[in-house]
């Protein structure tokens, strides 16, 4: 009934890009945070592109996003601490300046969510399988509150999770494994829902029963090629 394999007794889903339509916001955040951040150090810079996303940033921790994409630019810089403002030139004042510009976005025009994701998550409820939302955003709570489906989450590993018990962000495992032992199941009987190619990996990574890739953005390939072992557009085509 839910297009998964039979020996799968929970579900691991991915927030931004899976459940809600919030990839989106963060994308654009990067966009301006690093293009102007490019911009002000070299005015001829590449500007960020969908492809560097999808590559170097999208389901990474925040810090990590703005490691991995300047390093690719061959450009280091000091991490700073968590309290730099949004002004410091290091990876945590950078990461900070992306978090401002979400946060504003989220203010000002809320969460959607994807239909086919909330018909999905209520049928495997109603099949009994339990739930986690497993998301590197420091903001899952406040999104899935927001997107008005709290009630159908078990648990949830986010960034402040992540962050508060020093688990190392997709594509590492960790969190998904986390997630998994959050509902009492091996990963062998969990699936993991991803739309990042840093996910799918991660699902691969932690040897899970199962990897749904979530394409969104036509990178049907790649989710595959990190780890995907079926690539729908919607998850209401596995109903
Ligand atoms: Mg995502």
């Amino acid at each position: 009934m839910l297009g998964l394999p039979d020996a799968i007794r929970g579900c691991l889903f991915d927030l931004d890009g899976v459940l809600t339509r919030t990839a989106t916001v963060h994308q654009a955040a990067w966009k301006r945070t690093f293009d102007e951040f490019l911009r002000a150090g070299d005015p001829q810079a590449g500007e960020f592109t969908d492809a560097d996303y999808q590559q170097y940033v999208d389901g990474k921790p925040r810090a990590d996003g703005v490691r991995d994409f300047l390093a690719s630019r061959g450009i280091e810089l000091p991490e700073g601490t968590a309290d730099d403002g949004p002004d410091a030139d290091t990876v945590q004042g950078v990461a900070t300046r992306k978090n401002d510009l979400v946060q504003l976005e989220l203010d000002e025009h809320g969460v959607e969510v994807y239909d086919g994701s909330m018909r999905y998550l209520r049928a495997v409820k109603a099949a009994g399988l339990p739930v986690a939302v497993v998301t590197a955003s420091a903001n899952g709570e406040k999104v899935i509150a927001a997107g008005g489906f709290a009630d159908l989450v078990d648990a949830r590993i986010d960034g402040v999770v992540t962050a508060r018990e020093g688990y190392r962000g997709k594509p590492a495992p960790d969190t998904f494994l986390a997630g998994a032992r959050a509902l009492g199941l091996e990963p062998a009987q969990a699936v993991v829902f991803e739309d990042a190619q840093s996910g799918v990996a991660a699902g691969r990574a932690g040897e899970f029963g199962f990897v749904v890739g979530v394409d969104r953005v036509g990178q049907a390939d790649a989710l595959r090629e990190h780890g995907a072992d079926v690539v729908v557009d919607d998850l209401a085509e596995l109903l």
